[in-house]
This record gives structure tokens, sequence and C-alpha cells, in this order.
């Protein structure tokens, strides 16, 4: 069976490597944090002390980084990875970084006579341990086909959204609408409880009717709606602001450079970086927006 080197087992990463070795995989794990190694090897990965480690006789390798300059850090450059793995080995990158960063990693995997991949994920957390993330990928066709059988093992839905950097691009115009429905239903929620509704009813009401939408009826940012979800945990885990404020400057970025109009965008962006302003809330998970919305206790 294939082997595969995992970076990256963070909220993400993680379940997606432990996914692959309940396959029946050999992966070659590797992280910057010890406490993911542990967790790794009882999920029946390698845990490996070194990035050079992790590589050693792999056909695959696939990266889930918190950044671009992460990213780079570990694949470019005189020490990076790319020189150092076998022609035709195939590079799977499924961080969200920007479409310029995942073309230079393509162009220089390519320069070094190797396949590669920009396939970031959407589905949260939840979807990365059940084994069903929608993968949108960008690159080389026959390098998009290579993909598919590992893809499948960590989501169902893949897409090929055209040449290197495209993957991305669909990433950031998803993750756009995704900050924006997300705003747009912690507001609604708590006009509600202000005047007098319950929570639950009321989204139970909006899941039937035209206000629906995915964090309304997977993701609910309102405490004691969901089970299974960030909010029902103090918003602990999941999606952090901090990512999702790299992903909204990522839009904005995009849009500057094809003068696209992001009004909606940009003022959900304000409101995440309002409330990213503390150090601890940008650990949160992103459905925590909730409580920028919420009164104080007695108010
Ligand atoms: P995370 O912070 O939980 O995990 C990132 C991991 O990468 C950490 O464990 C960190 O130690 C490790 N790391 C950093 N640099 C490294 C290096 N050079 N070598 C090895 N390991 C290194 O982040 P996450 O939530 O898992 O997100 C990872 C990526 O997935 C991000 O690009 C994010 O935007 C994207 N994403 C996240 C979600 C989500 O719901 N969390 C959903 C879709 C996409």
């Amino acid at each position: 069976m294939e082997k595969i080197a995992f970076f990256g087992l963070g909220n993400m990463g993680g379940p997606m490597a432990a996914n692959l070795a309940k396959a029946g995989y050999t992966v070659a794990a590797f992280d910057l944090n010890s406490d993911a190694l542990v967790q790794a090897q009882q999920d029946g990965c390698i845990p490996c002390e070194s990035a050079q480690q992790a590589i050693e006789g792999v056909d695959t390798v696939i990266s889930m980084l918190p950044s671009g300059k992460a990213v780079k850090g570990l694949y470019l450059g005189g020490e990076g990875l790319l020189q150092q793995l076998p022609a035709e080995t195939l590079v799977i990158d499924c961080s969200t970084i920007s479409a310029e960063d995942a073309c230079l990693l393509s162009e220089a995997a390519v320069a070094c006579g190797l396949r590669a991949i920009d396939a970031p994920v959407s589905g949260g957390t939840a979807a990365a341990q059940a084994g069903t993330l929608c993968f949108m990928c960008g690159g080389d066709a026959a390098a998009f086909d290579a993909a598919q059988a590992l893809l499948q093992v960590m989501g169902g839905k893949t897409f090929h959204a055209g040449a290197a950097g495209a993957g991305q691009v669909a990433k950031i115009c998803n993750n756009l609408l995704l900050a924006i429905h997300m705003t747009g239903t912690a507001e609604a929620l708590q006009l509600g409880v202000d005047k007098g509704l319950d929570a639950k009813i009321l989204t139970e009401i909006m899941r039937e009717s035209s206000g629906n939408n995915w964090s309304l009826a997977n993701y609910n940012p309102y405490p004691g709606t969901m089970e299974n979800v960030p909010s029902a945990t103090g918003y602990s885990g999941g999606f952090s602001v901090a990512l999702m404020l790299k992903d909204l400057g990522l839009a904005m970025d995009a849009a500057s450079t094809s003068a696209s109009s992001t009004p909606m965008g940009a003022l959900a962006k304000n409101l995440y970086q309002l409330h990213g302003t503390s150090e601890q809330n940008q650990q949160l998970d992103f459905s925590s927006i909730q409580n920028m919305f919420r009164r104080p206790a007695g108010s």
C-alpha cells in the first residue's frame, strides 16, 4: 500500500491523517507540536521527529498547515522538501493559502519533476473526522486524477476547479460567503432572542424557511440550539477566528487584484477583526461571532 507523509496534524490534519491510516495507508506524520504527534500515533500514524524522516520512501506528501508562510517554509528554498523528494512524487497541499502562493508551489514542484495540486477543503472538523470533506482542487488534470483515491478516503466530494491556484480561489469564495452567512445568522438569532423568542425554536422556523443556510442548519452559533458544534462547548475547537480572519484577508486581497466589489465580505471581515481584538477570542471557533451580538447580562 502507498506510503504517505502527512504534515500538520491540527484540528483538521489530525483526523484526515487518522482516516488515511484507518484505510490501511502507511502514514508518516510530522507536526511541530509534540502533543499532536502523540495523538497521531494513537490514531495509527507513524510519528516522525523531522520532516526529512517523514518523507523517507513516500509516494505522496500531504500538508494541512495554517498559512502560506508555513507552506512555503516547508516546501520551498534550499532546505525545502521539494528538493528532497523523488521525481513523480505527488504533492497535495490542503492548506488554505493564497492562489499566488499555490501557483508558486506548483511551479517549483514541476521544476523538481514532481506532481502537485492545491486541494483546500470545506466541511470543518466534523467532516474531517467523518471523512466527508469537500475538496476543491487546482492543478494539472492528471495530478488531480492521481490524487483521487486518497481524497476519497478523506472526503466524499472532489472538484477540479481549474489550473494551479484555482482550488484556492474557490475556497476563498466559499469562505467569504461562509463569513457573511455566519455573521448574518448570529445577527438574526440575536434579534429573535432579544424580542423574546427561543433560539432553538427560531432556528427550527428559519430552517424550514427562506433564511435557511449552512451556519444555521449545521453549525448553529447560538448556544443550546445544537449538539456537537462549537457553540455547545464554549466555542472551543473548530475553525478559529484567527483562521477565518486569514481567509477573509486572502479574499480581500484577491478581490483587489481583480477589482471585484466585495462590500459584504469587507463588513464581515470588519466584524471578525473587532471580535478578534482579544487574543483569547482569536482562538475561539468562528461561530463565537455570536458574542459580538449578545447583550451583556442585565442590559
Ligand atoms: P491548526 O492550527 O489546528 O493546525 C495546524 C497544525 O500545523 C498545527 O498542529 C501546527 O503545529 C502545525 N504546523 C505548523 N507549521 C508546521 C510545519 N512547518 N510542519 C509541521 N506542522 C506544522 O489549524 P487547522 O484548523 O487544522 O487548519 C489547517 C488548515 O486548514 C488552515 O489552512 C485552515 O485555514 C484550513 N481549514 C480549516 C478548517 C477548520 O474548520 N479548522 C476548515 C477548512 C480549512
